[in-house]
């Protein structure tokens, strides 16, 4: 029996998960929440400490409750919340400045003025360069803002010890040995999501270097999503490669075996990402969709690209239904609610607190609940939330359609909200087309123990293109005319959250 495991850090924890390389079962796994802090309106970060220690408890703890023989793991993989954008001193080892996150809109300023700088004043300006819109979301903008706005992280940057990475840059740097040799070095797919890196060559590109005024000189290395990057020098697993590395989302679209072009998974978490394979071409959207890349199983190996919706806010709306307005105790209550009403009440809960990101890339548009009457219960509140996960996934599916000329016929899904039938069941209603959900619901680690298992020299993993794993059906019990009427309503209080902060 061989072994894999698969880091899996996401926004809201930390995971690990030991997978068996033959039966693709998981024998064990330890998960730990992390914190978000959000110290003025609209950022979000997080403490770059607490993403590593949280991940090497985790690995601790999973070990603990299982038998396995540490020989028999073969190797480890990375999955990661994507453009999280870290800063830190490569002779001391320390962050320079907390982790901002992905979700987080402090740098709405800075796309301002970096769109201003474009020749045709837009944000599509190196879409055909680099796959992305000039955003708030994307890396390279939020490590302009660190520049810009840290004293320390630009003194570090002219004294040559200022280190970047995304999240699995700056897990593998200190798994790998930190100040002590770490490797510094991240994959394609999430080079892909920081705006610097050249769909087509795959490497660092100088004009997109150039237009942020970041050097070369101080990025990771570019590798593929399957190979030998080092070994663990630290806690239980010291000695065993790390051979795997995809941002999440990428890893779900391999851990769901969408291995094809033309084959597509939605991932529900803090927000959707629908990412739709595309095969060995990169395809650009004129429809508010990114490219990005799939996965490169090796270095030697053509690269499989994707098309991408990204939902900014959908999980995140429960948690703040829980945190902030505390409407509920548990995310899982809001199944019944949301059940104990016979419609929304013609509430429309729009949360764009991070602007909008796909289809409309709108750093202006904010947050509206609309419809509110004296009828209007937390049951409806609650019933527009899970909608507004629904709805915005209609306007992706339905750019996705567009781009790709063929309309899906079914949507796999995967993810943490994924667990509630009731929104499952609304989504098939509101898209008119089946909904199959994995019933192992950690695709997005199996991805990563995928890639980590069969790179050149572990190969222990081969990939079963057929998932074995078991799936439930959800299909629309609705009319086309009821789903239309409320996706216009929709529409409406989209058309009331954009252009709020200016
Ligand atoms: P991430 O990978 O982004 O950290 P997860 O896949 O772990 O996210 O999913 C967590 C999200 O799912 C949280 O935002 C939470 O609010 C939401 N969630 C969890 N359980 C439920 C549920 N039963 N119903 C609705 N939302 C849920």
């Amino acid at each position: 029996m061989s072994y894999v495991g698969a880091i899996d850090q996401g926004t809201s924890s930390s995971r690990f998960l030991l997978f068996s390389s033959e039966t693709e079962e998981v024998i064990a796994s330890h998960q730990v929440e992390t914190t978000s802090h959000y110290p003025h309106e609209g950022w979000c970060q997080q403490d770059p400490k607490e993403i590593l220690s949280t991940v090497l408890l985790c690995i601790e703890e999973t070990l603990k409750k299982c038998s396995v023989d540490i020989k028999q793991i073969k190797s480890i993989g990375i999955t990661n919340q994507r453009e999280s954008t870290i800063v830190w001193d490569k002779t001391t080892g320390n962050h320079i400045y907390p982790a901002i996150i992905w979700l987080d809109g402090r740098t709405g300023e800075t796309v301002e003025k970096l769109i201003a700088k474009t020749p045709s004043k837009s944000k599509e300006e190196f879409q055909h360069l680099c796959g992305l819109p000039i955003s708030t979301y994307f890396s390279a903008v939020k490590l302009r803002w660190i520049l810009d706005n840290c004293v320390e992280a630009e003194k570090a940057l002219q004294e040559d010890r200022l280190c970047f990475g995304t999240v699995d840059t700056w897990l593998l740097w200190n798994l790998t040995g930190g100040v002590k040799g770490g490797v510094y070095a991240t994959d394609v797919t999430n080079a892909s999501r920081t705006m610097l890196m050249n769909l087509s060559t795959l490497q660092w590109d100088d004009q997109m270097c150039k237009f942020f005024d970041v050097p070369k000189s101080m990025l990771p290395e570019i590798r593929s999503s399957s190979e030998i990057y080092g070994k663990m020098k630290t806690g239980s697993l010291t000695g065993i490669p790390i051979s795997g590395i995809l941002g999440d989302q990428q890893a779900a679209l391999v851990g769901q075996k969408c291995f094809k072009e033309g084959q597509a998974k939605n991932t529900y978490g803090t927000g959707n990402f629908l990412l739709y394979n595309t095969g060995e071409k990169p395809v650009f959207s004129k429809h508010g969709l990114l490219t990005t890349v799939g996965y490169q199983f090796g270095k030697d190996q053509a690269a499989t690209y994707a098309l991408e919706g990204s939902i900014a806010i959908t999980g995140a709306a429960v948690k703040w239904l829980r945190d902030n307005l505390g409407l509920i105790k548990s995310a899982a209550e809001t199944e019944e609610l949301a059940a104990s009403v016979s419609d929304n009440g013609d509430v429309y809960f729009v949360p764009a607190f991070s602007g909008l990101f796909a289809p409309y890339w709108q750093t202006d548009a904010r947050g509206v609940i609309i419809g509110l009457t004296q009828y209007t219960t937390k049951a409806h509140i609650v019933r527009a939330t899970l909608e507004a996960v629904c709805f915005q996934t209609r306007e992706i599916l339905e750019s996705m359609d567009l781009d790709s000329g063929i309309p899906l016929n079914e949507l796999l899904v995967d993810g943490g909200m994924t667990i509630n039938e009731f929104l499952m069941q609304l989504q098939s209603n509101i898209l008119g087309i089946n909904v199959v959900r994995a019933k192992m619901a950690e695709t997005t680690a199996l991805g990563a123990a995928i890639a980590a298992g069969r790179a050149s020299g572990v190969d222990c993993w081969k990939i079963k293109e057929i998932s074995s794993i078991g799936k439930d059906v959800f299909s629309p019990k609705n009319t086309d005319q009821e789903r239309d009427a409320q996706f216009v309503k929709w529409k409406e209080a989209i058309k009331r959250s954009l252009g709020w902060k200016q």
